[in-house]
């Protein structure tokens, strides 16, 4: 089970992620939309990691609640609510348990879904964030037991959903604009998304 000390660790190796492919993800966002999203992404969880640095005292609920208001007030972009939500839903499944365990991550990870798809009004097969994290919450929700070997199965698949939004059409968001152009480039949020399950695990093995 993680406790809040390594909640705060494994959400900083996200900040450490967000930061090292700060310029890989604003490339792929510069080929589709704005030329911002690392940027973007990179201040917001600079805000974070600052943020929870002295909250080992507090539950896991009131830390992934921090995260998600951080991320709404300091990320500029559409990117900045729908991740905002995702950590908030994620706030509110997991409560005010001062332990998240592995059984409880299917839930946790559903909820953050479900509040991308609530803000966003995006599905599947749109080139966006939901296109990586939707096939990783089915592996978690489909099989058991939940493990670290099961949540390395849903980082690969969101890896393959991250493949799978270059050869669609964006249809919501900046990219949505270039309309059929769109194809041929992988999603910015898609492959944040998946860079922040891959550090969820790295930081789990
Ligand atoms: P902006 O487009 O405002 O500059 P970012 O560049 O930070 O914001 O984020 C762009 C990413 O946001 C896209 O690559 C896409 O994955 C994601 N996105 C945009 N709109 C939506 C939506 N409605 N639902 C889910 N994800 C979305
Ligand atoms: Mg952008
Ligand atoms: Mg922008």
């Amino acid at each position: 089970a993680v406790d809040s000390a390594q909640l705060i660790k494994i959400i900083n190796h996200m900040a450490q992620y967000i930061e090292e492919n700060k310029d890989f993800l604003t490339e792929l966002d510069a080929a589709i939309g704005d030329a911002d999203h690392g940027i973007n992404m990179a201040k917001g969880f600079k805000a974070v990691s600052e943020k929870i640095s002295s909250m080992e005292d507090k539950d896991c609920g009131t830390i992934l609640k921090t995260v998600g208001m951080t991320l709404v007030s300091t990320v500029g972009g559409a990117s900045g609510p729908l991740y905002g939500t995702a950590f908030m839903r994620a706030s509110q499944a997991t409560g005010t348990k001062d332990k998240i365990t592995f059984e409880d991550l299917p839930t946790i990870l559903d909820a953050a879904l479900e509040g991308i798809k609530m803000r966003g009004k995006a599905q599947k097969g749109e080139k966006t964030i939901i296109d990586s994290l939707e096939p990783a919450v089915k592996v978690l929700k489909s099989s058991s037991p939940a493990d670290l070997n099961l949540l390395k199965k849903a980082v690969d698949a969101a890896k393959d959903g991250v493949e799978y939004t270059k050869g669609i059409i964006a249809k919501k968001g900046r990219a949505s604009y270039l309309g059929e152009r769109s194809i041929g480039h992988q999603d910015p949020g898609a492959t944040s998304c998946y860079i922040m399950l891959k550090a969820i695990y790295d930081a789990l093995e």
